[in-house]
C-alpha cells in the first residue's frame, strides 16, 4: 500500500510533544525539509533517539573522529536500550534562522531517569545556509 502506511503512522504524537509526528519532525527525519532553527534540529534529533531514526541521528552530529559503522552501532544500542517519555525545552540561547551557532538546554525524560543537557548546535563548516549540526554536549547531568 504505498503512501499508506506512513500517513497513519503520521498521526501519532510526535515524540517531541510538537503535535502529529507527520507535521512535526517526519519530515526531517525524511528528508524533505531542513530544520531551520537549532531548537528544531534538537527537538527532530530527540524524537529521532525515541523512534530509533539511526541515519537521521548519524547526518545530523558531526563526529568526524568517529567510524560511521562504530557510530551506528552504539546509537543503535542507545535506542534499543532506552524509552524515552518526553522532552522539554528549557532555555534557547542564538540558533535562529540567521544564526551560525547556538545552545539548547532541554530535558529529556526516559524510563528511569531524567536527563538534563546543554547542547551546543553549529551550522556545516560555518556557512551561513549549512545545515545545522548538533556539535556535543556543553553540559551534562543525570
Ligand atoms: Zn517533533
Amino acid at each position: 500500500m504505498p503512501g499508506g502506511f506512513g500517513g497513519a503512522l503520521d498521526q501519532n504524537p510526535c515524540p517531541c510533544g510538537g503535535g502529529a509526528y507527520g507535521s512535526c519532525c517526519a519530515p526531517l527525519h525524511r528528508g524533505d525539509q531542513r530544520a531551520e532553527t537549532a531548537e528544531q534540529l534538537m527537538r527532530s534529533r530527540y524524537s529521532a533517539f525515541a523512534r530509533c531514526e539511526i541515519d537521521y541521528l548519524l547526518a545530523t552530529h558531526s563526529e568526524p573522529d568517529v567510524p560511521a559503522q562504530q557510530r551506528h552501532r552504539s546509537l543503535e544500542q542507545s535506542c534499543r536500550q532506552t524509552r524515552w517519555l518526553g522532552l522539554t525545552v528549557l532555555a534557547v540561547s542564538g540558533g535562529g534562522p540567521q544564526d551560525l551557532e547556538g545552545t539548547v538546554q532541554f530535558e529529556a525524560r526516559y524510563r528511569g531517569g531524567v536527563l538534563k543537557e546543554t547542547s551546543l548546535f553549529q551550522r556545516r563548516d560555518g556557512a551561513e545556509d549549512g545545515p545545522w549540526l548538533y556539535v556535543g554536549a556543553l553540559h551534562l547531568e543525570g
